[in-house]
């Protein structure tokens, strides 16, 4: 079984699909969409999944302990967790408030953080299983008005190559993906124009799409990457060569 945080929509809701396809039976937690969600989870049960929604907050740690600890006793023994979970509040330093600043790291690093915390103790009764965390280019260098975002992104680097020593021994490998610009409702905001300078900036000339991302993910947890952890992964276009 497989545990993907955020999985209503976007990056999230393609890893759902795909690893519903490899033969996963999946549980996905979400914010706030219930009828996205049950769409996601209808579609992925199309491919012969059981499929479980949970509308959960990852920066709550009990909501998300009680989650993992549920979907093991309906789906049975957890194999793989995917923290897509994550939010934005983009704003230059000197303006950001202390609300956007903790909200994006409550979200995006606490989050991550609570999902693997309950997943690995499970995972390393069985000694076997894989982790897989949401990063970005904004945590590999940084982006200007987003230095809540970057902090959480650069932290899930170092928090992932942590966990891939600790429970490594243990059988349990952790890797993060890092994307560049994804099309998804997370991005939509960007100006036509911004958009257009930004994806003149990538070597393949345009923005990715989720599917490309939930493409690596479904490699990085199965048997093919048996011999991979600790790594970051860029899907980004060649954007940070
Ligand atoms: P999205 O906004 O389309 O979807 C976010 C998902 O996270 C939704 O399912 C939402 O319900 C869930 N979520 C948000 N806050 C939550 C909370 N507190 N508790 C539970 N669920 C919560 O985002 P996306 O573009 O699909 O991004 C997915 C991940 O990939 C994020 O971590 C994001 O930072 C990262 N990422 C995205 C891009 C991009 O260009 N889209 C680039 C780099 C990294």
């Amino acid at each position: 079984m497989a545990l993907v945080t955020g999985g209503s929509r976007g990056i999230g809701a393609a890893v759902v699909d795909r690893l519903a396809r490899d033969g996963y039976d999946v549980a996905f937690c979400y914010r706030a969409d219930e009828d996205a969600a049950g769409a996601v989870a209808e579609a992925a049960r199309k491919h012969g999944a059981a499929v479980l929604a949970r509308r959960v907050d990852v920066s709550s740690h009990g909501e998300v302990r009680d989650l993992v600890r549920g979907v093991e006793k309906e789906l049975g023994p957890l194999h793989a967790v995917v923290s897509c979970a994550g939010i934005v509040r983009d704003n230059p330093l000197v303006l950001l408030s202390e609300a956007d600043w903790d909200a994006v790291l409550r979200t995006n690093l606490d989050g991550t953080y609570h999902v693997c915390k309950a997943a690995v103790f499970a995972m390393m009764k069985r000694r076997a299983g894989s982790v897989v965390t949401l990063s970005s280019v904004a945590g590999v260098y940084g982006n200007a008005t987003q230095s809540n975002y970057s902090a959480s992104k650069a932290g899930l680097i170092g928090f992932t190559k942590a966990v891939a020593k600790e429970a490594g021994p243990y059988g349990i490998r952790a890797n993060a993906v890092a994307p560049g610009f994804i099309e998804t409702d997370m991005i939509s905001g960007l100006t036509e124009g911004y958009a257009g300078k930004m994806a003149e900036r990538i070597p393949l000339g345009r923005f990715g799409r989720a599917d490309e991302v939930a493409d690596l993910v479904s490699f990085l947890v199965s048997e093919r990457a048996s011999y991979i952890t600790g790594q970051v992964f860029g899907v980004d276009g060649g954007l940070v060569v």
